[in-house]
């Protein structure tokens, strides 16, 4: 497996033509995306709390919403920004989009409220963006998620009306516009930067043009805040973050390329940290974590980036003291929860000791009462309801992961029947086997699959 401690959310329609797509979940990516957004959403009247942030798993310069209040960043686009101000402008431009209303609108029948239909909509809307990015009418051939989302790129009125909410929200949050005018300067120019080639599907969603850039200049330049330079704290975490990505998403040559031996700075270590880990250097990799982690003894991000290496590498003991550490550091953030009961499991496993397996038990409950979009953490209470012969609780923590996961809804749905027909009626596991099969069943119908499944009966 060569996923890290970032986890991977796979989403995928149904659609032969809809390529996977995957969310990757960070807590530190996600933690610095909200505090870049929270100034921007405040002055766009919108509830910051509201807003969900996802990070998608693409190499490729993109960033869109949809319908709800979601914002979606490719890994590409925060990679290829020059500093924080470029990704600070680009999300002022989208959360411009939401508040305009232009987001891309649903049929009726789709409630977001609900497990399948939310992630439905992420999993069509992933798919479509990438079409209209790459084919000017794939849209057309993404097949039903996609024909009900009557997915189009913005209109350029759209457009300009997105740039002028956006700078407006800039201006009043005190954020220089520069960022902004340089992004879209580059994407209008196609320049690449760094080792990588990044293809940029940005320009094709939101359609750019030397006039709209002019326009947009204007209204930026105006403000007191153009000459400001980026908070240099948000700075130094967004360098961490892209250096992450960076030595996460891409091979070493690359990563040793863009951060050389010689660079001793905490971006550069983070990166060949993840890169060499992932490439099967386990020692090397320990080795950049360790420096982090000696030279941040209270940064929860520095603790986690070693203990997930270290748990990673087989050394599960040594990865304990960290990742507690990390969860106490970082107030117990669900995604950091997670991996350490991933460690406790691991470490029950392999001494087949009780207290650490009620541990994982506990803390991977805690993590997916406070976040369940964590297949992970799912999968590894599966396996903790196993070891402790509860079948019941087994075929309700693969229905959950099944209904995140983006799958045939026909399974989850009988995952969640298998957990209904052994769970205690009426107790909370068991409503909430209830509500995933609902939900499945909604799915099940809202896109027209049969009732069946191989090895399944139909429903009488
Ligand atoms: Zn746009």
């Amino acid at each position: 497996m060569w996923l890290l401690g970032l986890i991977l959310l796979w989403v995928h329609g149904f659609a032969p033509a809809a390529r996977a797509q995957v969310i990757l979940r960070d807590a530190e990516t996600e933690m610095l995306l909200h505090d870049i957004a929270r100034p921007l959403a405040r002055a766009a009247g919108l509830d910051p709390r509201s807003l969900q942030i996802l990070l998608v798993g693409d190499s490729s310069i993109n960033a869109f919403v949809t319908g709800g209040q979601n914002v979606f960043f490719h890994s590409g686009l925060v990679v290829a920004a020059r500093d924080v101000n470029e990704v600070q402008g680009v999300m002022a431009h989208e959360l411009g989009h939401i508040a305009g209303g232009h987001n891309v609108r649903f049929t009726e029948g789709v409630r977001p409220a609900m497990t399948f239909s939310l992630l439905g909509l992420l999993a069509g809307a992933a798919a479509m963006a990438l079409g209209a990015g790459e084919a000017g009418m794939a849209a057309m051939a993404l097949g039903q998620q996609a024909a009900q989302a009557r997915f189009l790129a913005f209109s350029r009125e759209q457009e300009s009306r997105a740039d002028q909410a956006g700078a407006a929200y800039l201006n009043a949050a005190g954020i220089s516009g520069r960022g902004l005018i340089r992004f879209f300067e580059q994407l209008m120019g196609d320049e690449y930067r760094l080792a990588i080639p990044q293809t940029n599907s940005y320009n094709r969603t939101h359609p750019l043009s030397g006039e709209r850039i002019r326009a947009l200049e204007q209204a930026l330049k105006a403000s007191p805040a153009w000459d400001r330079p980026p908070d240099p704290a948000l700075q130094a975490r967004y360098a961490r973050v892209r250096g992450k990505l960076l030595g996460y998403l891409y091979p070493l040559e690359t990563v040793l390329k863009v951060y050389p031996e010689t660079d001793l700075s905490e971006p550069a270590r983070f990166a060949r940290a993840y890169a060499r880990h992932r490439a099967g250097f386990a020692a090397e990799a320990i080795a950049e974590a360790e420096a982090v982690a000696r030279a941040r003894p209270d940064d929860p991000f520095a603790q986690e980036l070693l203990g997930q290496i270290l748990l990673e590498s087989g050394e599960i003991r040594r990865a304990l003291p960290p990742l507690r550490e990390a969860v106490r550091l970082s107030g117990g953030h669900p995604l950091i929860t997670g991996l350490l009961g991933q460690a406790l499991l691991q470490a029950a496993e392999d001494g087949r000791n009780a207290q650490a397996l009620n541990e994982a038990e506990r803390l991977l409950r805690t993590t997916v009462q406070r976040d369940r979009r964590n297949p992970q953490a799912w999968t590894q209470l599966a396996a903790i309801w196993a070891m402790k012969g509860d079948p019941p609780r087994v075929a309700l923590a693969t229905a959950e992961r099944l209904s995140l996961t983006g799958g045939d809804p026909r399974l989850a749905r009988r995952a969640a029947e298998q957990a209904l027909a052994g769970l205690p009626r009426g107790s909370p596991d068991w409503l909430r086997a209830e509500d995933i099969a609902l939900a499945a069943q909604g799915e099940i119908e809202r896109l027209g699959l049969k009732d069946t499944e191989p090895g399944r009966r139909p429903r009488s």
